[in-house]
């Protein structure tokens, strides 16, 4: 088995931890990092020595899942325990178990007991790793966000292993690259906070209001180049909502939560695999184990928790062939307030004890582009998407004594457009003139609103033979602008 070198490294660190007498080390693990590959050759190193293993899962939908992966890795002496699982053989030395069933169950000997998802909290582990039976025997916790608070408590986990970063996988192309729009920022003053994040039925009626939902299918037509999306939603009704909406501007959009079964699960999955499906509304469902190209995620779910914003995004740094990054339109303002996920860096887990202020680095936060909504990195000056440089305001005072006002920020042009794409986007538009029996005029307006100038001399007035769906969403974008513009006129009908 090939393990990557980070891979290997974060091997070589639980070694030395256990080594240094840790009995309960967590390595860090980011989406995309290979978990479970870790996990496996950790599993066949015991089995090297003949030593039992309990591999625990905090979910059921995670156990034949586990099995596949290992059975992959060369792991064949395994069963199950879970309810009435037909690998259920208490005799093989590693064991898949669902902390539910363990709980209910006399909890077999091991050597070693690996816990994934660690950052999932049971009162089970409590107990059991106070066990004083099982006091010399490792547990190994596996998590891509070991941030959950009090899970470096006494007694619990006692050693942070982190085996690579997001930052350092994107870096080395195992992970997509992504860019982050914040389009619209929600009122959320009269949200309560309850168990660190925001209280759910408040924040379902923040979010759930009209404009907020258009804004976000104006916002994917504008700017999602009909990139495959899931779209993360507060409750049952925001998502279907804004699946309703987008329905209605012409988007195959599908639905899903904890509640829709299995089988019509595989068959949105299916659909969205194939095309068929462009975006999916979803409520808590699509935040693990869904490994699907998505190349645009939709946040219109707050969130104060560094966890689950991790994991939603997370969906969406999958690489795949032709994605050059991962389109983020944050309508919930979580990546102003929590910083870029590349950016959440904890060296230690938390002790549930309140630290000094100074104790913890502060995640450096972005900054939004007041002329386009992208959101640039912590220290950028200039917009790296359009070029847009604010320039300081600075009063200067003039020779007679006159104060007046410098600089109100000028457009800097960013990277001259490609002609090539100019044209095409012009032979499109004049297609679809033509199609509309529009006059050849509006296509050089539209072209206009999308370039800022009317199409150069040199460019042919050809029609293409097609209008590809990026140009038809930027389209539609145009016309509800348009329409959104007229009724603030009062020209509307
Ligand atoms: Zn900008």
């Amino acid at each position: 088995m090939e393990l990557r070198d980070y891979q290997q490294t974060a091997i070589e660190q639980l070694r030395a931890a256990l080594l240094e007498g840790s009995r309960r080390p967590v390595i860090q693990a980011p989406t995309g990092a290979g978990k479970t590959v870790i996990a496996a050759a950790i599993v066949n190193m015991a089995r090297q020595k003949d030593k039992r293993v309990l591999f625990c899962v905090p979910a059921l939908s995670l156990i034949d899942q586990t099995v596949e992966r290992f059975r992959a890795n060369s792991i064949f002496d395994i069963a199950v325990m879970q309810g009435q699982h037909e690998l259920t053989d208490y005799r093989q030395p590693v064991q898949v178990c669902s902390v539910q069933t363990l709980a209910r169950r006399k909890i077999p000997q091991a050597d070693l007991v690996i816990v994934d998802e660690c950052h999932v909290m049971f009162k089970l582990y409590d107990t059991w790793m106070a066990d004083p039976a099982w006091k010399d025997v490792p547990f190994v916790g596996l998590t891509a966000t070991p941030w959950a608070k009090g899970m470096g408590a006494p007694g619990r986990w006692d050693k942070l292993i982190i085996g690579t970063t997001t930052e350092e996988l994107i870096e080395r192309k195992h992970l997509s690259d992504f860019k982050c729009y914040a389009p619209a920022h929600p009122d959320l003053s009269g949200v309560k906070t309850v168990m660190g994040d925001y209280e759910v039925k408040g924040l379902g009626a923040a979010m759930d209001k009209g404009h907020l939902v258009a804004d976000i299918v104006s916002t994917w037509l504008e700017r999602g180049e009909n990139r495959p999306t899931i779209c993360f939603a507060v409750n049952r009704v925001h998502a279907k909502h804004i699946q309703t909406q987008f329905k209605e501007a012409g988007v195959a959009a599908e639905y899903m939560d904890a509640f829709t079964d299995l089988d019509e699960r595989a068959d949105i999955v299916g659909r969205f695999g194939k095309g068929e499906a462009r975006v999916i509304c979803n409520v808590g469902v699509l935040t693990t184990g869904f490994d699907a190209d998505v190349r645009c995620i939709i946040l219109a779910r707050p969130t104060k928790s560094e966890i689950l914003y991790t994991q939603m995004i997370g969906r969406g740094l999958r690489t795949a062939e032709g994605k050059d990054n991962c389109l983020i339109l944050d309508h919930s303002d979580t990546t102003l307030r929590l910083g870029f996920v590349t950016d959440i860096i904890k060296t230690e887990l938390d002790s549930g004890v309140a630290k000094r202020a100074a104790a913890e680095r502060p995640t450096p936060k972005p900054k939004e582009c007041t002329q386009c909504h992208f959101l640039k990195p912590p220290k950028a000056v200039k917009c790296p998407a359009c070029g847009f440089q604010p320039t300081p305001t600075s009063k200067v005072e003039s020779e007679n004594g006159e104060l007046y006002e410098l600089g109100r920020g000028k457009v800097i042009k960013a990277s001259a457009p490609n002609p090539l794409d100019q044209q095409r986007w012009y032979s499109e538009l004049l297609r679809y003139a033509d199609l509309r029996g529009y006059k050849s005029g509006w296509a050089s307006y539209a072209f206009k609103d999308k370039f800022g100038g009317f199409p150069e001399r040199f460019m042919l007035p050809i029609q293409s033979h097609m209008v590809s769906p990026e140009v038809a969403s930027w389209i539609k974008s145009r016309n509800i602008r348009q329409a959104k513009s007229k009724m603030k006129h009062g020209r509307g009908v």
